[in-house]
């Protein structure tokens, strides 16, 4: 039996290391072993290639050194970020909506389960688009809030009109955090202009290695670190660095810069392909949020009829196509995502998301379309 060949269209799960990634950290791996805290020569060669990352990281995203903050990736550094406002910020009402990652919602809900925290979800419309208006009456009624939302949806791609919500924040003295996780390295991002409080990143959303990513806070709005333990990253993030991982995730945001427009070209071309040979191939076929709107270039989520959701990913496994759904399974129930159940998503049909990088080609994309096509076919013989 011949194994076909790998088809990994799952990059907004995580993406492959680019290679030169990897020959950065071998190196730093055999040569820099020092603790980046001790004073002899080893600790300060690693001090030095830590700094030499956090300028890298910060010269790309147009801030200060002094505003990124390394931690071991997403969502310790939303966890990080939405207890130090509570905490230290002494900001009490959170407002977000249904659509964003566990990583937000599970730690609000947390932060009002445990401690003082107000929680308001913003509404969303059927495209996932979250609701302006709502936005500026929850800020009339709670101001100095924290305002918590995602700049690119994980599931559906939606952008988040990131200015609009930035004045709104800026008239009702509201902080703003955004979960830039998805779009870190997909756009050539000027923290400075943007209106962020506080932004994140993770290294293995952008080729770069797993357990390892930062936060950038803005000057004036510095917290103590959440986890207790040493006076690393300036008190904002105890704990030794993970400094091969640190090293990488610079690497990899450099590499992401210097192939951006090329690779934003590249994927929409892919993207107006899968979208073309669907339409042609898969009657029935319709997308999940707002393909045709503001989107993230990388992520596309696919709503197919009369197929099996609960088979549809295995399916797609043997025939060595890995993507994602929009469902998760939990104790053996397969369930829809709690984003297309926000959004009012039809359950009765099956979701797939499908999401590129650099390395996706156009003949995985047609071959993804011929095997859904044959599924669908199976299915109504
Ligand atoms: N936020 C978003 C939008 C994500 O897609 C993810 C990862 O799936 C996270 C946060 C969590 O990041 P990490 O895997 O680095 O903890």
């Amino acid at each position: 039996m011949s194994v076909p060949q790998l088809i990994y269209l799952d990059n907004a799960a995580t993406t492959p290391m680019l290679e030169e990634v990897i020959q950065e950290m071998h190196v730093c791996m055999r040569e820099v072993y020092g603790n980046p805290s001790s004073v002899h020569a080893p600790g300060r060669k690693a001090r030095v290639e830590l700094e030499k990352a956090r300028r890298g990281i910060a010269r790309l995203l147009q801030v200060s050194p002094g505003e990124i903050f390394f931690t071991s990736g997403g969502t310790e550094a939303i966890n990080a970020i939405l207890w130090g406002c509570l905490r230290d910020l002494k900001r009490t009402h959170f407002i977000s909506s249904p659509l964003e990652h566990p990583a937000v919602l599970q730690t609000l809900e947390a932060m009002a389960a445990y401690e003082n925290a107000t929680l308001s979800l913003l509404d969303v419309d059927q495209l996932g688009h979250t609701d302006m208006q709502h936005l500026e009456f929850l800020l009339k009624q709670h101001p100095a809030s924290v305002v918590c939302l995602m700049h690119a949806n994980n599931e559906i791609g939606n952008l988040l009109p990131v200015n609009e919500v930035g004045s709104l924040c800026a008239g009702h003295n509201a902080l703003f955090l955004s979960d830039t996780v998805q779009t870190m390295g997909k756009f050539r991002m000027n923290l400075n202009q943007l209106p962020f409080d506080f932004a994140v990143g993770s290294a293995h959303k952008f080729h770069g290695p797993k357990g390892v990513g930062f936060m950038y806070v803005r000057q004036g709005k510095f917290f103590h670190s959440f986890i207790r333990g040493g006076g690393q990253e300036r008190n904002m993030r105890a704990g030794t660095e993970n400094l091969y991982g640190i090293m990488g995730m610079s690497k990899a945001l450099e590499l992401m810069y210097d192939g951006l427009e090329g690779d934003r070209a590249h994927i929409l071309g892919l993207r107006e392909l899968l979208m073309g040979e669907l339409a042609e191939k898969i009657p029935g076929a319709s997308f999940n949020g707002d393909v045709a709107g503001s989107c993230l270039h990388t992520i596309v989520n696919i709503s197919l009829p009369a197929l099996d959701q609960e088979m549809l990913l295995p399916s797609l496994d043997i025939e060595g196509i890995c993507v994602s759904s929009g469902s998760a399974c939990s104790s053996g129930s397969s369930k829809q995502s709690h984003v297309l159940t926000a959004i009012g998503a039809n359950p009765q049909r099956a979701s797939l998301r499908v999401s590129f990088s650099r390395f996706s080609t156009a003949r995985e994309v047609l071959r993804l379309v011929q095997v859904l096509k044959q599924l669908l076919d199976k299915n109504s013989s």
